[in-house]
């Protein structure tokens, strides 16, 4: 019987975006594609995102990447959450974890008790009973036993793109060096036939995946598929990035250190800090950025600062004809909670789902481009949820979006919160319950009610339950391997 021939799959763009979709395609489906993936060396890749959230992992798991592998060809650490620093009101200080608390019921959720115990007097700070909070802040870290945590990554984002080529390239992805100079489309369709390199190469397929960042080459440029713009919400627009030598060992955890006009990222990886400035050019100029930032990072500085300026929304149509778009050529939230990486493999792998062998029908792109539409809407509210409950009134950025309105679907979340501590996980939400309510508390949202269960618990009782699980949590932490220790032991990446 012969087989049909594979599927030809285009990748336009090679960042962390095109390495993934090429290295996830081509594992994934093996012979029944055949990927090509074109990028341009002289145009270059955004060459920021550097931290991950868990997902990242089981992601990684479906592609059989060995994780100490990763870690060493990466220089990656492990990340437990993001420390807020200035966020709710100057001098505020909140970790974001990655964990849950196991005290709950199904009819309650963890801060109900914390809440009416706080209320009697009888509760210690929120993150005291949450494994990962507690080992962020002691430098401690473990992945696996007694007292394992969830965790994702902090890496290098050249290096990730360059331990994905190798696996794409492994798989028998083949790699076209060039500039896409114009698109060739099928005059009856529509459809994308061919990339046209200014070499004058032509790269033909039957599906193209635009990883073009955020000049959208194929999906806005070529077929204006149309850009939602969230700047009303999202203010900032422009980013330095730098890079220092570390001044000590790497924390387990992301720090976001608001400022007048935006906020910096410090993450720490094996062999450097990635230090990056965040500002909304409305209310800041970026020589201020630039400077605030070099005033600010610690350690001798590898790189000068690098501006990228970014637009924050999404892509009215993350699939259209034969062209879909991943990474930041299908929208981009902004970089606080780290969640770009996410997106683009929750992107390729509901595409690998859906894979289109054949001719592809309208029902099949409007039920991917709900998806991704939903779930980038719940990230959306989740990131604007910072900026929103803030308390600061030192500069006008913070006036402007403690008083600006929210999506509905935020303002009913904080409501629900403010009034009776509600706070779930809707059904196309990245984000769980504990988070939402870590941001919640974090950013000084207090219940002024909360589900009357947790009053039936005596004060005997609930003393001794919270006191269990305070000890139980200090006890695991204290016998967890400080971070870089475990990092030397299982993944430390080669010395340049
Ligand atoms: C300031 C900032 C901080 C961020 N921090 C995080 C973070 O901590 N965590 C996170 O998850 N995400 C973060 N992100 C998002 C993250 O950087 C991106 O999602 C990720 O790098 C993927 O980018 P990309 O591959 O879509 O685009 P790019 O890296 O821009 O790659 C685009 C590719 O397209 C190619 N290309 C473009 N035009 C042409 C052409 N004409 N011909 C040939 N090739 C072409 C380029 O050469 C390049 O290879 C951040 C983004 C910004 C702006």
């Amino acid at each position: 019987m012969t087989q049909p021939a594979p599927t030809r799959v285009v990748i336009a763009g090679g960042g962390t975006a095109g390495w993934i979709a090429a290295a996830a395609i081509q594992r994934q489906l093996g012979r029944l594609v055949q990927v090509t993936l074109v990028e341009s060396e002289a145009i270059g890749t955004v060459g920021v995102g550097e931290a991950t959230i868990p997902t990242a992992r089981s992601f990684h798991e479906l592609l059989r990447i060995d994780e100490a592998e990763f870690m060493r060809a990466t220089g990656a650490t492990f990340k437990l959450g993001i420390q807020f620093e200035d966020w709710g009101a100057v001098g505020d200080s909140y970790l974001h974890s990655f964990g849950t608390v196991p005290l709950k019921t199904w009819v309650a959720e963890f801060q109900h008790f914390w809440l009416e115990a706080q209320a009697r007097g009888l509760a210690g700070p929120v993150g005291a009973y949450c494994l990962e909070h507690e080992a962020a802040l002691a430098g401690k870290f473990a992945r696996e036993g007694q007292a394992a945590t969830n965790y994702a990554y902090h890496l290098d984002a050249g290096r990730y793109a360059a331990f994905l080529r190798r696996i794409a390239e492994a798989e028998g992805a083949v790699r076209t060096e060039g500039r896409i100079a114009s698109v060739e489309r099928d005059g009856q369709s529509g459809d994308v036939a061919a990339l046209l390199l200014e070499s004058g190469e032509r790269v033909a397929g039957d599906l193209f995946i635009d990883c073009t960042g955020f000049r959208a080459l194929l999906i806005e440029g070529e077929l204006q598929a149309g850009f939602e713009d969230w700047s009303h919400w999202l203010p900032m627009d422009g980013a330095f990035a730098m890079q220092t030598r570390l001044t000590a060992d790497p924390v387990p955890y992301t720090r976001a250190i608001a400022h007048e006009a935006g906020w910096q990222w410090r993450i720490p990886l094996q062999h450097r800090m990635g230090n990056g400035c965040v500002f909304s050019s409305r209310f800041m100029e970026a020589d201020a950025a630039r400077d605030l930032l070099q005033s600010s990072v610690e350690g001798e500085p590898l790189t000068e600062p690098r501006l990228v300026r970014f637009a924050t929304g999404k892509r009215r149509r993350v699939w259209q004809n034969n062209v879909v778009a991943l990474g930041l050529s299908s929208g981009f939230v902004e970089p606080l909670e780290s969640t770009s990486i996410h997106l683009f493999m929750a992107g390729v792998t509901r595409l690998i789902q859906q894979f289109p062998f054949g001719p592809i029908g309208e029902a099949q792109r409007a039920r991917y481009n709900r998806m991704a539409d939903n779930e980038i809407d719940r990230v959306r509210d989740f990131v604007i949820l910072h900026y929103k409950l803030n308390q600061r009134e030192d500069s006008p950025l913070w006036r402007h979006v403690a008083a600006m309105d929210v999506p509905d679907t935020l303002a009913e979340r904080i409501t629900l919160f403010a009034e009776q501590a509600e706070a779930w996980q809707a059904a196309d939400d990245l984000f769980r319950v504990e988070s939402w309510a870590q941001v919640l508390l974090g950013q000084n949202c207090r219940p002024s009610s909360w589900h009357r269960l947790a009053g039936l618990v005596s004060d005997e009782k609930l003393r001794a339950t919270l006191t269990g699980l305070r000890d139980n949590v200090a006890a695991r932490v204290a016998a967890m391997p400080r971070h870089s220790e475990v990092i030397a032991a299982y993944c430390a990446a080669p010395k340049d």
